[in-house]
């Protein structure tokens, strides 16, 4: 059986890049490797839309969450966290694990409450030193209004901290112009790589509160790593493969430009809406992200059996909900390495499946609603 992946993350790797990751291996510490790290450097600045220094880590996403807590606050300072979803609630187990005084704005999974809430917070406490938040929540398919949150906090000398490890790439984001402090991000969802590497972009003004900080750190030493940034070398044995799949992934999306990338996958995010809405479904975000769909299961079908016939029965490889959502919700993911014609095949299979388990609606219904959309606005 053929095997389709849209999951949010893993996601399917190009032909192309597979080819570059299994060229013979290259020493890490010689002039050739050195300059395609410092070109890997350049070209995530373009993905991240920033001037500011990019630090690349061998580890998975989570590795760069961790460092964006453990260098930038010390024992026993504020952070206002906003928690929606699995990923937000990873920002809180960070910071307590690092003795960091959070604030929480807790917010119903799906939603993403209101820019004013955390103006008011920031004036009630003045001496909070950051906010934590995710550019699109995964586990809920929201996308949080970045811009709006950087004009707040960028008013303050608190950081803005934003977690685009599945945004990245395919939901429209300026780290410089959204006056985002500091942005991390995953090889897995949107960059079209396996798992393995983590990115950190960081600004001027989170340096400074980086060199003040004295809480303990040894693999994700940042101030390590920026002083390795000047020969582009990675403190320990980075991985070699990744930053050769990466400038092939980087090529890839500089010769789309980045803005076509974001409107494509808007695109198939409308597409995929538009599919659900046809087939009597209801999406679950508040305001959906166009990385991945999350679609709430109707009382009357089985959330799990969704989610396993499509894998074991059909070869599509979706995902379901986690935690409080289980079985109450599943998400089409398309990030990444994703086009029209997966969406098209995804929607076909949902159909299947969602006959399969009883569900009424009129065959084609939701193809025809997405096809239309694909025809009409892909470039
Ligand atoms: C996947 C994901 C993570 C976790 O990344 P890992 O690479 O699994 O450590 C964190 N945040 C968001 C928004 C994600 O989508």
């Amino acid at each position: 059986m053929k095997k389709y992946l849209l999951s949010p993350g893993p996601t399917p790797v190009p032909e192309e890049i597979l080819q570059i990751m299994s060229e013979p291996m290259v020493h890490h510490r010689t002039p050739a490797f050195k300059a395609m790290v410092g070109q890997a450097i350049e070209g995530l600045k373009y993905v991240f839309q920033t001037e500011n220094d990019v630090l690349i880590f061998s580890a998975s996403g989570t590795g760069a969450m961790e460092g964006a807590v453990s260098n930038v606050l010390n024992k026993g300072e504020k952070a206002i966290i906003i928690r929606n979803g699995k990923f937000a609630e990873r920002w809180g187990e960070i910071a307590e694990k690092y003795g960091i005084e959070s604030l929480y704005v807790d917010l119903p999974w799906g939603t993403v409450g209101q820019p004013a809430t955390l103006d008011n917070l920031l004036k009630e406490n003045p001496d909070v030193k950051a906010v934590y938040t995710q550019l699109t929540e995964t586990s809920t398919g929201v996308v949080m209004p970045v811009k709006e949150l950087g004009e707040i906090v960028s008013k303050t000398d608190a950081l803005l901290v934003i977690d685009a490890i599945s945004g990245l790439g395919g939901q429209e984001f300026y780290m410089d112009d959204w006056n985002v402090d500091i942005c991390v991000a995953g090889s897995q969802k949107g960059l079209m790589l396996p798992p393995g590497h983590a990115y950190a972009a960081i600004s001027e003004k989170a340096w400074t509160k980086i060199e003040k900080c004295t809480q303990p750190n040894y693999y994700f030493d940042w101030k390590l790593y920026r002083k390795k940034l000047a020969t582009n070398t990675d403190p320990f044995t980075g991985s070699v493969l990744h930053i050769k799949g990466l400038l092939k992934a980087i090529e890839i999306i500089k010769e789309d430009g980045i803005q076509t990338r974001f409107n494509r996958y808007r695109n198939l995010a409308t597409a995929c809406r538009a599919a659900i809405k046809a087939l009597g479904l209801e999406m679950f975000a508040e305001t959906p992200c166009d990385v991945v769909t999350a679609v709430k299961v109707p009382k009357t079908v089985d959330g799990l059996a969704l989610v396993k016939k499509m894998r074991d029965e059909y070869g599509f490889t979706i995902a379901g909900g986690q935690a409080g959502v289980k079985g109450k919700i599943f998400r089409i993911a398309h990030m990444g390495y994703i086009e029209r014609f997966d969406i098209i095949a995804v929607i076909s299979v949902l159909e299947m499946v969602l006959h399969d388990l009883g569900w009424k609606f009129e065959w084609g219904a939701g193809l025809s609603a997405a096809q239309k959309i694909l025809a009409e606005e892909y470039k």
